[in-house]
């Protein structure tokens, strides 16, 4: 098979694209898919503070490097979730990458914080996804707005995107509907957050990764079994097996045709926060369900 832009030998297959590349003109698609996003939805400027939310996994790793690569001043920031055998290592592949590029890395050490995730899932007896994910977006926004950064950057590609857009619309979860986008804008305490990555599909962003050599962390977390989200990723995965480059046209689709219709209802939202007397954080009730939790763990 040749390469769709050079004639050379190609390396990587895009079937959703109908296309193949070799390496070099690979990793100019990859930059243009992402150079695209950031210019299409104005995610941010050459001289704005990026905070990139880093896993360890292919996606985030990905993100900071092609940012990086692009000259951005791009800060990681990994919660440190304390989960046995798991944590520490991408943990430590998360330090290597930081040192290998000389960037600057934020931990956030959920033990020091009173809520290490395995804790929480023990006696709040909460769906361990919903309580890692409540928690993890509350740093992601705190260490965000307390540390001026501009925009806080995730990993999430167009596979995350598609299953929660699926997942989405197959409950009517109007408030998910109105919040799913590329970019969401600053509102009161929230910075502003971006998902450059979210028109390269796993496979794609697989490629990138182990062409550019990036060591990133490849196990699932374990409480991530018999996870919903897992399925509907399958799901999502088979219908562009059999129609490629369907989840492209799916996700732009609801860009174009049904977000411009839930936007102003986003605007609204907005307005109904208050601060968190404990922390500061925007909350909807008396207290931020963080403090809440650390306040129950204490006890
Ligand atoms: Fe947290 Fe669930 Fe992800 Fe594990 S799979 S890190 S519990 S959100
Ligand atoms: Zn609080």
């Amino acid at each position: 098979m040749k390469c769709r832009r050079c004639g050379k030998q190609a390396e990587v297959e895009l079937r959703s694209h109908h296309a193949a590349f070799c390496r070099d003109c690979f990793f100019i698609f990859f930059r243009r898919q992402v150079e695209r996003a950031i210019k299409r939805w104005r995610m941010f400027k050459p001289q704005d503070r990026i905070l990139v939310a880093i896993s360890g996994g292919k996606d985030s790793l990905s993100l900071w490097d092609i940012l990086l690569n692009m000259g951005y001043k791009a800060t990681g920031l990994y919660i440190d979730l304390k989960i046995d055998g798991f944590s520490e290592k991408a943990k430590e592949k998360v330090e290597k990458f930081a040192q290998e590029r000389k960037s600057d890395l934020i931990i956030v050490d959920l033990e020091k914080e009173g809520i290490p995730i395995p804790k929480i899932i023990h006696y709040s007896g909460k769906e361990p996804c919903s309580i890692c994910g409540q928690i993890k977006r509350y740093y992601f926004n705190r260490m965000a707005y307390e540390k001026n950064f501009h925009v806080l950057a995730t990993g999430h590609n167009l596979d995350d995107e598609t299953t929660r857009l699926l997942a989405n619309l197959l409950r009517w979860q109007m408030t998910y509907l109105i919040d799913q986008a590329p970019v969401l804008p600053p509102t009161y305490r929230f910075v502003k957050k971006v998902k450059p990555l979210y028109r390269l599909g796993e496979y794609e962003i697989a490629a990138y990764a182990f062409l550019k050599n990036i060591d990133y962390f490849a196990y699932r977390c374990p409480f991530s079994k018999g996870a919903t989200f897992l399925k509907y990723k399958e799901y999502i995965a088979y219908i562009e097996y059999k129609f490629p480059g369907t989840k492209l046209d799916f996700y732009e689709g609801f860009l174009k045709k049904l977000r411009p219709l839930l936007q102003p209802l986003q605007r609204q939202s907005a307005n109904t926060f208050h601060l968190c007397p404990e922390c500061g954080y925007p909350t909807l009730a008396p207290q931020c369900s963080i403090c809440r939790l650390k306040a129950e763990m204490k006890k």
